[in-house]
């Protein structure tokens, strides 16, 4: 039975309950930081500067939505017009099917880290969770409004006081952001003094909007993005075969397709049978040399106590 006072809050799914139950803890207005109340009504307003949320609750998860892409913005490039619409479509299956066809092979990063929590007690967040859903107990935010997104939001203002997270996740998402240190910044606000982040970037990738793409780090230059916090570990995420990879598929694409952008695009998938040679990245993710063409790297980061 719920509490008397929210009555008339519609019923959510029992994990995605679970995860508002917590949010309404740390919830805070994205303009001015004042604390913001939930009730059952799809207006979220804040009563220190006016500032509003939507409450959507067609998918039964209440997920609160305060900015984010809108959909032009998301299929304005053609090949990201096609993934979203698949994003879309297969919600669920989406994260598997990237696996098993994309060139690029990531190390098992994510998971041990999220792991090093204690997610009953602790509160973590996946920054630009896209369509993944890695653990019922993370918290995800997007600019994309998909099912499975808790919070829709612009990351440089999220709805959520200083210092409420134990951890956070930011996997493949500052190359897709003009201006990453704003993100950084935005992150650190919001964590706990002592609270860690893991960060993914690509290095030897070729261009995917998403719906943007704006940078590359190198190992050096990854470091270099977070002066606010104490650098815990930089490791090879995507080894150097899944680098060479995906910039083989696309050129094999160009050279087969005499300059059609539809032959481009009628091939592209086809070079997707050489996807499996990312398996040689379980060893050579491995080689001493790996950073100078490693297709990502993941950055382990600690806000000073
Ligand atoms: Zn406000």
């Amino acid at each position: 039975m719920m509490n008397d006072t929210v009555t008339d809050a519609p019923a959510m799914e029992p994990t995605a309950a679970g995860r508002q139950a917590r949010l309404a803890q740390v919830l805070a207005c994205p303009a001015c930081h004042a604390p913001l109340q939930l009730d059952g009504g799809e207006i979220v307003a804040c009563a220190a500067c006016g500032h509003t949320g939507k409450r959507l609750w067609k998918n039964g998860s209440g997920q609160l939505k305060f900015g984010g892409f809108d959909s032009e913005e998301l299929t304005a490039d053609a090949l990201n017009r096609i993934k979203e619409h698949v994003k879309k479509r297969f919600n669920k299956v989406y994260p598997t099917a990237i696996k098993v066809l994309s060139p690029v092979m990531d190390r098992n990063l994510i998971m041990p880290f999220l792991r090093s929590f204690n997610l009953e007690h602790d509160l973590v967040a996946d920054f630009g969770c896209g369509t993944h859903r890695r653990d019922q107990r993370v918290i995800c935010m997007d600019g994309g409004t998909y099912p499975n997104v808790d919070i829709v939001t612009d990351l440089r203002r999220l709805p959520l006081a200083e210092g409420s997270l134990a951890g956070g996740i930011s996997i493949a998402v500052l190359e897709h952001v003009p201006d990453p240190a704003a993100h950084i910044a935005e992150m650190h606000r919001v964590l706990r003094p002592g609270g860690r982040m893991l960060v993914f970037v690509p290095f030897m990738q070729p261009f995917h909007a998403s719906p943007y793409d704006f940078q590359r780090y190198t190992e050096v230059g990854l470091r270099e993005q977070f002066p606010q916090f104490e650098v815990l570990s930089v490791k090879v995420g995507a080894g150097p075969t899944s680098g060479m990879l995906w910039t083989l598929q696309e050129w094999l694409a160009m050279l087969l397709s005499f300059g059609s952008m539809r032959l481009y695009r009628a091939i592209l998938p086809l070079t997707w049978i050489l996807s499996p040679l990312k398996l040689l990245d379980l060893l050579l993710a491995h080689h001493p040399a790996a950073a100078v063409t490693a297709s990502g790297f993941v950055i382990e980061v600690r806000k000073p106590a």
